[in-house]
């Protein structure tokens, strides 16, 4: 089973999945989590261009980083954890380039979708759950939380507002794949749901 968590920065992925993990891990079940961009040892090459590269990176070049990262990542890491049974949970896949590199960097979101499927030859989540948050009380946590931003982070608010626009717009789009959740909900609560339609699926 492959769940996917999607959304802005600072909407608390990574502390649901962390807490989905560790309920699946007291079933019984053999989990892998994981996250792109970084998710393997190329990944975490590839994670530090993208993030902290001082100075521009051409759209279509940090499109082709992503879908590099993704190639790998799914080929040596995902795929064969699928195979053996396991459930993956990975903070963010092909919704997060279609949000951020195409309505956030403004190119083509087909081309930038067809991209990402010839690179993971087509692998889609069983569930994707997005998180969302209106951009301004995302930026107040990551300004709680940061002591200094990736370069993604330091967009502006309308590039968040464009990613965020993006991923509801593809929610909408495949409401049977997707989970949207309120991410101004206690933490709790927005566990308590994903829970709720995991155990139909695992
Ligand atoms: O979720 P995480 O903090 O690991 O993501 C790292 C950064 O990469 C974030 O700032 C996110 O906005 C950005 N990103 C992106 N395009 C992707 C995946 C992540 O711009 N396809
Ligand atoms: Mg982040």
């Amino acid at each position: 089973v492959f769940i996917t968590l999607e959304g802005g920065d600072g909407t608390g992925k990574t502390t649901q999945s962390e807490l989905l993990a560790a309920w699946l891990g007291e079933q019984g079940r053999q989990v892998v989590r994981t996250r792109e961009p970084g998710g393997t040892d190329v990944g975490v090459e590839v994670r530090e261009i993208v993030l902290h590269h001082r100075g521009d990176i051409a759209p279509r070049a940090e499109a082709l980083l992503y879908a590099a990262d993704r190639a790998h990542h799914i080929a040596t890491l995902v795929r064969p954890a699928l195979e053996r049974g396991d459930v993956v949970i990975q903070d963010r896949y092909i919704d997060s380039s279609v949000a951020y590199q195409g309505a956030g960097r403004v190119l083509d979101p087909e081309a930038v979708r067809g991209l990402s499927e010839w690179a993971t030859e087509g692998l889609q989540p069983d569930l994707t759950v997005l998180l969302d948050l209106d951009a301004a009380s995302a930026r107040a946590r990551l300004d709680s939380a940061r002591t200094r931003y990736d370069r993604l982070e330091a967009e502006a608010s309308e590039f968040h507002d464009r990613v965020r626009e993006a991923y509801l717009a593809l929610a909408g789009r495949e409401p049977e794949r997707f989970l949207v959740l309120d991410a101004s909900a206690p933490v709790d609560e927005i566990q308590a749901q994903i829970r709720a339609r995991i155990s139909s699926l695992v």
